[in-house]
């Protein structure tokens, strides 16, 4: 199975993500975790992308489709994988169409979680991830037992650099301009399905395995 995930950021694509991982057991593909690393490595690709995602940008496509070339050449992609984050622009879909073709592939289904844009800002103001482990959280939602602790390894929860208030506007608006068109795209490829993503994870979740399985 080779999905795509489209939805707003904040719109909830990375922990559904980790949800499929665990019921199909395919890897997650997310650039924005990619890029984060990077930057968190100090590589020269980290400190090119690092100015661009401070400012809430794109990345260039040069840089992230290479990145995307080289991981889904990896062995853990071969049952399938989940793409989060990617593609952000019909440029990049068409490259992902192309890097399939030629691996004699093409895509299962493109998703969109939609969200309302009232509900996302307090989605991403409020999200929190843990340095150690990864677990997210919401201190509005699904906020940790203790402030600023993981509820599972107790490691210390951060908030990213692009959830700031002015970061995430800009996101926003990036999403909107560029993103979103996609929607339009895989729609008329015949792969898109879409699904509600207001509700608790769990409700979230069951959405969108029904829409996979129809
Ligand atoms: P995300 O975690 O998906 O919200 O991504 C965080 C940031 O990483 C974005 O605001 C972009 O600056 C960059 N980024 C992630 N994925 C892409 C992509 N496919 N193309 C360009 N930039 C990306």
């Amino acid at each position: 199975m080779r999905l795509v995930l489209l939805g707003a950021p904040g719109a909830g694509k990375g922990t559904q993500a980790k949800k499929l991982i665990e019921k199909y057991g395919i890897p997650q593909i997310s650039t924005g975790d990619i890029l984060r690393q990077a930057v968190a490595d100090g590589t020269p690709l980290g400190k090119e992308a690092k100015s661009y995602m401070d400012k809430g940008e794109l990345v260039p496509d040069k840089v992230v489709l290479g990145l995307v070339q080289e991981r889904l050449k990896q062995d853990d992609c071969k049952k399938g994988y989940i793409l989060d984050g990617f593609p952000r622009n019909t440029a990049q879909a068409e490259a992902l169409d192309g890097m399939l073709n030629d691996m004699g592939m093409s895509l299962t289904a493109a998703i969109s979680v939609d969200v309302p844009k009232e509900d996302l800002m307090k989605r991403l103001t409020g999200r929190r991830t843990c340095k150690n482990c990864g677990q997210m959280y919401n201190i509005y939602f699904t906020p940790p037992q203790k402030e600023g602790v993981c509820d599972k390894c107790g490691g210390e929860l951060f908030q990213r650099d692009d959830d700031k208030e002015e970061t995430i506007k800009k996101r926003l608006d990036v999403y909107e301009a560029q993103t979103a068109p996609l929607v339009e795209y895989y729609s008329k490829k015949g792969i898109l399905k879409s699904i509600d993503g207001t509700g608790s994870i769990d409700e979230i979740f069951n959405k969108l395995c029904a829409v996979l399985e129809s």
